[in-house]
């Protein structure tokens, strides 16, 4: 089995991380007054939709690393 060493970036709205809990394979927003309260993503589809950010002006924010 190949642990993948997953890095999520904080919600967009709220800042909050998205939590795993071993072995789920679900990426769930922690409880609050967010709209994305309880969400959850599952997958590498998902969680590089997660990642992808876009900037005021419509273009893809680009990771530095
Ligand atoms: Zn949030």
């Amino acid at each position: 089995m190949v642990t993948i060493d997953i890095k999520l970036k904080p919600c967009p709205f709220c800042g909050a991380f998205l939590k795993n809990e071993a072995p789920s394979t679900i990426w769930c927003h922690p409880q609050n007054s967010c709209l994305l309260s309880l969400r959850g993503i599952v997958g590498a589809d998902q969680i590089a939709q997660w990642n992808t950010r876009y900037d005021a002006k419509g273009k893809k924010v680009l990771d530095n690393d």
